[in-house]
């Protein structure tokens, strides 16, 4: 069983400075938004070095970017059904790092809300 519970997390991983997607991830966000492959290539995404599809991000108030598609009042995403395929495998173990450190600075600091954002990879 996962030893983290991203409901309880402000979504670290998603303010990654690059979320690589595959042609399925965009093919997947066009049928979603009933668009077409093209322009939900250049509506959601960038190139980023070799990557060809980086997700577009925008502006967060406490991890500086995120992924354009988090909700960043209710911390959550909002294309669930239709995330990236790297969304649906990370943290790939039972453990999430962020997660462990998340949950020690709350403790530490008495606050079960508490966003710890001095994390690094
Ligand atoms: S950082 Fe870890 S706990 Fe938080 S949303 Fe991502 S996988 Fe879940
Ligand atoms: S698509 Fe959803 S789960 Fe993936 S990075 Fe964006 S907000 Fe997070």
């Amino acid at each position: 069983m996962a030893a983290y519970n991203c409901s309880k997390c402000p979504g670290y991983c998603c303010s990654y400075p690059l979320i690589p997607l595959n042609s399925r991830d965009v093919d997947r966000l066009a049928r979603h938004f009933g668009l077409g492959f093209e322009a939900a290539r250049k509506k959601f995404t960038k190139k980023d070095g070799d990557q060809p599809y980086a997700m577009r991000r925008k502006a967060d108030e406490h991890f500086g970017r995120v992924c354009r598609f988090f909700d960043t009042d209710k911390r959550r995403c909002t294309i669930y059904e239709a995330r990236p395929e790297i969304c649906r495998t990370y943290p790939g173990g039972n453990g999430c790092g962020y997660y462990d450190f998340l949950v020690s600075e709350r403790e530490a600091q008495k606050d079960k809300t508490h966003i710890a954002t001095t994390w690094n990879k």
